[in-house]
């Protein structure tokens, strides 16, 4: 843990989870992913955002946090995604399917990539970082219950690959929360 940014975490004993290094391949959607909350990020929404591929490469579809330009607090960016995605493409196809994610899937989300039958996701910023910058504000607080434990309840394997370009993924958070 080398350049960890000015992100002291208070209050954990707890050492943070550690970078998981990704391939080309990844870093590329996973890329994409974070592009994309900065779009959500740009229309006044939380900075969030996700990307579904394809083995072949296909973007199969991408979404942004968008709750506060919708009113939808279900509208994190990979519910949305698995929204747009579920009607268009058969399970089969989307169990062969990465959903990217710039941050560490809710426990929502986490139930919808498992409804919607995805078996491989790869994350950016994961919850515990995520808490720096949420603050205290209850408002702004998660259920504090790991997508892991989510998909380690699933009867089939769910992967889950993160945190990974914590840096990159943390960009997107500098000064997007109340404090
Ligand atoms: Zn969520």
């Amino acid at each position: 843990m080398t350049s960890e940014p000015a992100l002291a975490v208070s209050a954990s004993s707890e050492p943070l989870p550690a970078e998981v290094p990704l391939d080309e391949r990844d870093g590329l959607y996973l890329r994409q992913a974070i592009a994309m909350a900065d779009v959500g990020r740009s229309r006044g929404n939380r900075p969030f955002g996700a990307v579904l591929v394809s083995p072949a490469g296909e973007v199969m579809g991408t979404a942004w946090c968008n709750t506060t330009e919708t009113g939808d607090c279900t509208g994190h960016a990979e519910t949305s995604l698995v929204r747009a995605v579920s009607p268009r493409y058969s399970r089969d196809e989307l169990a062969q399917a990465t959903l990217y994610s710039s941050g560490e899937p809710c426990v929502m989300c986490a139930g919808a990539i498992y409804w919607a039958n995805i078996r491989r996701v790869v994350y950016g910023i994961d919850a515990w970082r995520l808490r720096v910058f949420r603050g205290e504000r209850l408002d702004q607080r998660d259920a504090e219950l790991s997508c892991r434990d989510v998909f380690d309840a699933s009867p089939y394997a769910i992967e889950c690959i993160g945190p990974s370009l914590i840096d990159e993924a943390s960009r997107s958070h500098v000064g997007a929360w109340k404090v």
